[in-house]
């Protein structure tokens, strides 16, 4: 594989960007080989800078929901962009979007658009707050809520006091969460909870409906709002709030990531419980209003709506987590892939310092499937029954060339600075 073209583009990059590349796009935090710049994207498949082509079982991080490029959606957005974007003023899209969203999510009486999921995350703190007139919001341990002061995984150029009132509890663990709950006392303003747990690094656990239940219930006991943070899996498990498969709706959601299959529009969603509270904080942007990602939008939810995207998701993710098990089992691995299918974690196992998901995913990369190997992957409507097999062929190959490898593996040292920079 030629990277000729991306070796010279990232020492550009390492010039006029800082670290050559920042957050999650650093692929310093990826195995050796592991292409920075992308020129095109097709339905299930990416080019890198130099033309090769994966197979993308990252979709974009999450925002890849129906196919990279897909006709329609694109057709909305182009043709919207023809007519006016970026306005004085929003256009008639933003009202009908609004009623379609709060129509499809369950809980949802309002919505306030704006561009991503830290913005939704953020307003979600604020709106809680102004809502009850309390400080303290609790969020579970390691979980990811964006990249602002009050929740970047990264503490350099944040305070402590960035974080007041923002104590943790242990994911899925009622009793951990009742105390955090006491401790708050009547200072508590909101839980949030992630609609499962989805950490990198670690393999993804489901929330029991016990478990959603004892959230909802301590909330209403305090008096404070429950925040689900669905950025990320939000219409990827669900054609409503993630929470709803359990039976628990929270007053206020966040949204991003797929909502507009990659267009850029995220978004706060409350019900009426929170409404003063958003009607009292002040929340804009430039860019929350510009019309063309609504329209996208619009185009994503008629597919959400009309097509079996879910279940084909369901189809998909099954055949790539039966398949790559019995590859493994065959060539005497064994795999950790947890949480939804179409949402896949997958882990080695006996491979504390991930070396082993390096090499694997350097194995794959070579044999033209892009996945990653400490991060949650995504799967799309686009991708195609022959488009796994591909996938699992390939690792059917990568397998015996790894076990060649299992005596010169070394951590990664990127990771390995990530991993304990999260923890300290
Ligand atoms: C990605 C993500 C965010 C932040 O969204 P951005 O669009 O990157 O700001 C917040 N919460 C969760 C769960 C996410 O996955």
């Amino acid at each position: 594989m030629q990277l000729r073209a991306d070796t010279a583009l990232r020492e550009r990059a390492a010039r006029v960007i800082p670290n050559g590349m920042y957050g999650h796009q650093a692929t310093h935090l990826l195995p050796p080989g592991f292409p920075q710049f992308f020129s095109s994207a097709h339905g299930a498949r990416i080019r890198d800078a130099d033309g090769n082509s994966y197979i993308d079982l990252m979709c974009a991080y999450g925002p890849n929901l129906f196919g990279y490029a897909d006709p329609e959606i694109d057709a909305a957005y182009i043709g919207q962009l023809r007519l006016g974007d970026t306005m004085t003023g929003p256009s008639p899209l933003m009202v009908e979007l609004a009623e379609r969203l709060t129509a499809r999510i369950g809980h949802a009486d309002w919505v306030i658009f704006c561009k991503n999921g830290t913005d939704a995350t953020t307003m979600a703190l604020e709106v809680a707050r102004a809502t009850t007139g309390r400080r303290k919001v609790l969020t579970a341990y390691g979980a990811y809520h964006g990249s602002a002061p009050w929740c970047t995984p990264v503490k350099a150029g944040t305070l402590p006091e960035d974080r007041a009132h923002l104590p943790h509890f242990l994911y899925n663990d009622i009793a951990s969460l009742e105390a955090a709950v006491a401790e708050a006392g009547t200072d508590l303003a909101a839980i949030v909870a992630s609609p499962f747990r989805h950490d990198a690094f670690f393999d993804q656990e489901e929330p029991t409906a016990d478990y959603a239940r004892a959230v909802r219930a301590l909330a209403d006991r305090a008096g404070a709002l429950l925040i689900v943070d669905d950025v990320r899996a939000g219409f990827r498990v669900a054609r409503d709030c993630s929470w709803s498969k359990l039976g628990v709706a929270p007053d206020l959601s966040s949204w991003g990531k797929c909502i507009a299959n990659g267009h850029p529009i995220s978004f706060l969603a409350g019900s009426d419980s929170a409404r003063k509270g958003a009607e009292a904080i002040y929340a804009t942007g430039s860019f929350w209003f510009s019309a063309a990602p609504m329209a996208a939008a619009l185009a994503t939810l008629d597919r959400i709506e009309n097509s079996y995207y879910l279940e084909r998701l369901n189809d998909l993710g099954n055949r790539l987590r039966r398949g790559l098990d019995t590859s493994a089992a065959r060539h005497g691995f064994s795999l950790k892939q947890t949480g939804p299918v179409q949402m896949p974690q997958i882990l080695h196992a006996e491979d504390p310092d991930f070396a082993r998901g390096f090499a694997f995913a350097e194995e794959m990369l070579a044999r033209g499937i892009y996945l990653h190997p400490w991060h949650n992957m995504f799967l799309n409507a686009a991708m195609t029954e022959t488009d796994i097999d591909q996938v699992i062929a390939a690792a059917d190959d990568a397998f015996p060339a790894l076990r060649e490898r299992l005596s010169t593996l070394a951590p990664h040292p990127g990771v390995v600075a990530l991993m304990s920079s999260v923890a300290g």
